[in-house]
């Protein structure tokens, strides 16, 4: 479907029977579309032994999570809250790849004893690992390859002054923490951020990677990340997924050859997977005339959806109850006391208060980046599986707010 166009329903289920019947505010998700999303990555890179490792934290559900291993990925963590869940999801450990920041070695320990795969980036702790570990627990090492993807500052990792991965230039300090230890490296990581638009961005990340491997004897993959740009609003310019996958196979397979073995090829997609999948159904409480602005108020805001404010990102909002009406210009905000504009300026049809509105591209960095700012509660999720809609995470209660306070007798 266009990304212009008004989402009335998925997989012949209306959105506004799934708001009715779950209340709002609800993120939906099409299960259908995530499967498509992965099957599209396996086509691109069809010539290669591909492993898709699927970044959970873009949408950490784990019904999600068991969806996209029945679709035939397996998954990236980042914390080791990210592996247990995915080992809820009924991953192997040896199938999870954990690649933290700035952790401590309790917590790489912990996950060592999980049996994740380990993908470390900085100096200190790949010595300390080789100091505990030798040659007996195989290690990935993540590689700033200094490349800048494009896009917006904040997502963007590969840059000079990154907190991300160990610089290509103190590629010699690596390989003599790696022979001094005995390590055995078997794998090389790059995640350049998200937004990667074209195959000349991915493949001077990946000539970094096939450089630095022909130092690496007993390497049994590269990874190079995700980052995979989707389309957010009509004409927004798309990674070409098929060209990238042909392009970077060609360069993959030619450097197995003068590597002299067939090692995979590993990917970390989060947005490209679950973004599109994903939509947030809100409820317009208030439609509030002012002499310059008229605003939609509506019954969420940052705290559930934080990416307009967080990143300037553009998410398309559609009216479900009013689809036919004439459009009028908006401002969406959200109800949180803080400036809180969902999308300003937007032509939507003709809004009433209590319309439901929906907006799109929610499926990635939407609940997972939720919070309970205002003492709001979180919203429900449903996942549209087989033509019938699901709850695969209740609402939450104001009970929950109080969970784990020790309230004192004051
Ligand atoms: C966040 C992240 C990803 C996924 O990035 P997307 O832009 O969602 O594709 C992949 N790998 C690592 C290590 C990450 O931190």
């Amino acid at each position: 479907m266009p990304s212009s166009q008004n989402p009335i329903s998925i997989q012949g289920v209306s959105l506004a029977s799934i708001a009715e019947e779950f209340g709002t505010p609800v993120y939906v998700y099409d299960g259908e579309k995530i499967t498509t999303q992965i099957h599209t990555l396996q086509e691109a890179f069809s010539k290669v032994p591909l492993r898709i490792k699927y970044a959970t934290k873009a949408l950490t559900n784990v019904s999600i999570l068991k969806l996209i291993k029945h679709a035939g990925a397996e998954v990236d963590a980042v914390s080791v809250e990210e592996v247990r869940l995915c080992m809820e999801a009924g991953f192997k450990a040896e199938d999870v790849m954990y690649t933290p920041n700035g952790v401590s070695m309790e917590e790489i320990k912990e996950v060592v004893e999980l049996g994740a795969m380990i993908n470390l980036d900085n100096i200190p702790m790949l010595d300390l690992f080789g100091q505990l570990y030798g040659n007996s627990v195989p290690v990935c090492i993540r590689i700033n390859p200094h490349i800048m993807a494009g896009g917006n500052a904040k997502i963007s990792v590969g840059h000079i002054t990154s907190k991300f991965g160990i610089s290509i230039h103190q590629l010699d300090r690596i390989l003599e923490v790696v022979d001094k230890n005995n390590m055995l490296i078997t794998g090389l990581h790059l995640h350049t951020g998200s937004d990667i638009l074209d195959a000349e961005v991915f493949l001077k990340g990946a000539n970094v990677l096939f450089e630095a491997a022909m130092k690496f004897p007993d390497l049994r993959f590269l990874d190079f990340g995700g980052g995979f740009k989707v389309a957010y609003k009509e004409g927004d310019v798309v990674t070409d997924i098929m060209k990238v996958g042909d392009r970077v196979s060609d360069a993959f397979l030619e450097f197995c050859k003068a590597y002299g073995r067939e090692l995979e090829l590993w990917l970390e997609p989060g947005k490209f997977v679950v973004s599109e999948s994903g939509y947030l159904i809100v409820q317009a409480n208030v439609v509030k005339e002012t002499p310059q602005i008229t605003f939609i108020g509506v019954n969420s805001g940052l705290n559930h959806l934080i990416r307009p404010m967080m990143y300037d990102a553009y998410h398309g909002v559609y009216n479900l109850s009013n689809p036919e009406a004439e459009k009028r210009k908006y401002n969406v905000v959200g109800y949180i006391c803080e400036t809180d504009t969902i999308a300003a300026e937007r032509d939507i049809s003709e809004v009433r208060m209590g319309d439901y509105l929906v907006i799109k591209n929610a499926g990635a960095y939407g609940i997972s980046m939720a919070s309970n700012y205002n003492s709001r509660l979180r919203p429900a999720e449903v996942l549209v599986w087989d033509g019938k809609a699901n709850l695969i995470r209740k609402r939450e209660k104001f009970k929950d707010l109080l969970h784990n306070q020790v309230i004192l007798d004051i």
